[in-house]
């Protein structure tokens, strides 16, 4: 490349040497954009309403954002919090799982704090998985599109187990349950091997909604316990059940002892953007996952867990749980009406913030010719649909198959995932805008 210098009055061009750089590990080196990214930018092309990623397009409750006003001010929250987590918030996540595990948790030694469920989630596969040794974990897809990566950037191999729509359903033309998703067990330990260590569960589940029964978590620690295996539960969503009880796993018997269960402050109260999160176990469990997180993050930030400490101790008097639960549930049926009237059947969630709405009739009628850009053809069937689907009628989702690996893609390519995490007039702007498709679900499906 040719550059100018100026070297007292005279003018010099001189030829700057080329840069040459180590290249960048192949997992980090990809040029293609991350989903959300990526969904988010076709969304802001036309000015679609965001119906796609998992935030609030409301604010949090006045007690939640005046808990991290009053702890900003405060002078010592503004230095490093201990690695494990400033001592207010342990004890409050302590009390919190004491009652919810119906157990005494020892919030000095079975708690730790993270930025976020996702670190908290990293740590422990870090802590469990060893480079080299090629360990595997098993993820039930869909799998929140995290799990992959992290379990990978810890050494580990994924090895995906699928849920399954139970036989006899007909998804495309009837509503089904986030139920009727089911774990086959036979197929659960078909992919065990004496390399895996790690089964990761996620109830309620993104992005199904299905909440898992205590008998199918019965089932599930059999086989943990069978070949020794440990359990993450990722449950995240534990707060926003619909009309169904969530169970923790760690409260089954012998359960407690092999099992971290992971959560989210984020998704708490509303406040995705804080980054605070907790793992929840035994010590012998907790005490490799801090020792991880003390690597990975050394500690999450101070203000914003004085801030979910004290939320959590107004919430645990204010009602807020169940009023957000209610609103949540309003929100739910607002969703699955508005896609009722257009005439898509949807899987009606049992708990967490997402819809997933069969939309294989918009499938059989996107234009054989219609122009797809290469990036999203690129992803297959699935992203194609979504792409369609915004472009044309406004509203943006996801891609579920992102979710999965490819060998079982094809499962989810009828699907959109939408999240009603969203003000009531966002849902009501998505309602006016899907008007259109329901003339063009009247077309002819193509050839
Ligand atoms: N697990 C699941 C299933 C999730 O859906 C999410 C967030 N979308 C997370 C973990 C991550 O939570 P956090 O924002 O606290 O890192």
């Amino acid at each position: 490349m040719a550059l100018s210098t100026k070297v007292g009055n005279t003018s010099q061009t001189e030829t700057a040497p080329e840069v040459r750089l180590p290249q960048a590990s192949p997992m980090y080196s990809a040029t293609g954009l991350d989903v959300w990214t990526m969904m988010n930018q076709v969304a802001a092309s036309v000015g679609a309403v965001n119906l796609g990623q998992g935030f609030m397009s409301y604010p949090p409750k006045d007690f939640i954002r005046q808990a991290a006003q009053d702890a900003l001010v405060e002078n010592t929250h503004n230095q490093y919090a201990p690695p494990r987590g400033r001592p207010g918030l342990l004890e409050q996540v302590a009390v919190r799982f004491s009652e919810r595990l119906g157990r005494d948790i020892d919030s000095g030694s079975e708690v730790s704090v993270h930025a976020g469920a996702n670190e908290a989630l990293l740590s422990v596969f870090t802590a469990f998985l060893e480079h080299g040794q090629d360990h595997e974990v098993i993820l039930m897809e869909p799998a929140f599109d995290q799990y992959t990566p992290n379990v990978a950037m810890a050494g580990g191999i994924p090895v995906y187990v699928p849920l399954r729509v139970r036989d006899g359903c007909d998804a495309a033309t009837h509503d089904i349950s986030s139920d009727d998703w089911r774990l086959d067990m036979a197929e659960l330990e078909a992919a065990i091997t004496p390399k895996t260590r790690i089964i990761v569960l996620n109830t309620p589940h993104n992005p199904i909604g299905k909440v898992f029964t205590r008998d199918e978590l019965a089932l599930i620690g059999a086989v943990a316990e069978c070949h020794n295996l440990l359990i993450v539960a990722d449950e995240v969503y534990e707060h926003l059940t619909f009309g169904r009880n969530h169970v923790s796993i760690a409260t089954l018997p012998r359960m407690w002892e092999r099992t971290v269960t992971v959560g989210s402050a984020g998704k708490l109260f509303g406040v995705t953007g804080w980054r605070v999160g907790w793992a929840v176990g035994p010590a012998a469990l907790i005490r490799p996952t801090l020792a991880a997180h003390t690597r990975i993050v050394f500690t999450s930030n101070t203000p914003l867990q004085e801030g979910v400490a004290s939320a959590l101790r107004q919430a645990a008097h204010n009602g807020f749980f169940t009023i957000q639960c209610e609103e949540y549930l309003r929100r739910r049926n607002r969703l699955i009406a508005i896609f009722a009237d257009i005439g898509l059947p949807c899987v009606v969630p049992d708990g967490a913030y997402y819809l997933l709405v069969n939309a294989s009739a918009v499938r059989a009628r996107i234009p054989t010719d219609y122009a797809f850009p290469d990036f999203i053809t690129e992803r297959g069937a699935n992203f194609k649909l979504v792409y369609f689907f915004i472009k044309e009628f406004g509203v943006s989702g996801i891609p579920p198959t992102e979710f999965y690996s490819d060998a079982h893609k094809d499962l989810a390519n009828d699907y959109i995932r939408f999240a009603f995490c969203k003000t009531e007039e966002g849902l009501e702007a998505a309602a006016e805008r899907l008007q259109t498709l329901k003339q063009f679900l009247r077309g002819p499906a193509q050839a």
